[in-house]
């Protein structure tokens, strides 16, 4: 990702990109941080060195998720609000903690390298992932989620299942056999975790931990797997129309173009808003990082 310049949501303005680096007291000093300055230098220093999800690399979680995001922020220096990507950037210093923590064996996160998946379709497209925990004898795999409180009452209440949440983990399962001879893996599961109210209230149903594991059933077909909606709304399937099989064409149209000669961004504009309907309705204005550079590419004015 890069950074052309910030958003400082207290100060209600666009700022260059230093703003948060000069002093307080200091000439061009932020006035007042929408967040600690030291932690804001560590949300930005993580999204810039983030390089697996970088430069055009389709992961598991990229399929899930809108293609125009991804190629804006692959391709576009953006605007950047940390307050959009601050629960992204601390599940991962949990997911750090963990693995300082555990004992040799325990944590053992495993890189899948680019591998083809959906071969002989018009789908075929190389992924590849990480996976926080996959056991010595590659047999079962875990992933380690830490949510806002809001969401993780909501993984709680629907037994920590969603179906991106099993598609992710087919990926890995289907990642590892394809790279590791003779793997089977047969069981997957995830850790949800939260900062949740400390005190234990059963009437509401709270649970003793902010912790809670759930098993992931895999898929058992790619077909499966291409008709899944990402994000869509519970309560009224179909609000997101896009299914993960046309996200992945939505990214090899976009590459098909670009190697043809157009320029990547008169080709960005062809991909469809997939976010638009996201969460409900609320990826685009809530979690997506690159909403500036989008709506000006819609010719949208951008009011935060
Ligand atoms: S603003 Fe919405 S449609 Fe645009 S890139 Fe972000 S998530 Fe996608
Ligand atoms: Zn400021």
């Amino acid at each position: 990702m890069k950074i052309k310049d910030v958003y400082c949501a207290t100060e209600g303005r666009t700022a260059p990109r230093d703003h948060w680096n000069i002093p307080r007291g200091k000439e061009g000093a932020c006035t007042r941080p929408p967040m600690p300055p030291g932690l804001i230098r560590q949300i930005i220093a993580g999204a810039v060195n983030d390089t697996r999800h970088a430069d055009g690399n389709v992961t598991s979680t990229r399929m899930l998720t809108c293609p125009r995001e991804v190629i804006i922020l692959d391709n576009f220096p953006i605007t950047f609000d940390p307050r959009r990507l601050h629960s992204a950037f601390i599940g991962t210093q949990v997911d750090r903690l963990i693995k300082e923590g555990s004992l040799p064996g325990e944590y053992s996160e495993v890189v899948i390298p680019p591998t083809k998946f959906f071969e002989g379709t018009k789908y075929e497209v190389e992924v590849s992932g990480a996976i926080d925990y996959l056991s010595p004898d590659a047999v079962f795999i875990d992933d380690y989620k830490f949510h806002g409180d809001r969401s993780y009452w909501y993984k709680m209440k629907s037994g920590g299942l969603s179906p991106e949440l099993r598609a992710q983990l087919t990926f890995y399962k289907w990642g590892v056999e394809k790279n590791v001879p003779g793997a089977k893996v047969t069981k997957g599961g995830v850790w949800h975790g939260a900062m949740t109210a400390a005190s234990v209230d059963d009437d509401a149903g709270r649970p003793e931990t902010p912790w809670f594991y759930a098993d992931v059933p895999f898929f058992e077909s790619e077909e499966e797997v291409l008709r899944i909606r990402p994000s869509d709304a519970d309560k009224k399937p179909g609000t997101q129309p896009y299914t993960v099989g046309d996200i992945i064409l939505f990214y090899k149209a976009h590459k098909e173009r670009v190697a043809g000669g157009m320029s990547v961004m008169e080709s960005a504009k062809m991909v469809p808003l997939v976010g638009r309907n996201m969460f409900n309705k609320t990826k685009c204005i809530k979690y997506c990082v690159a909403q500036k550079q989008c709506d000006e590419m819609e010719g949208l004015s951008w009011g935060m």
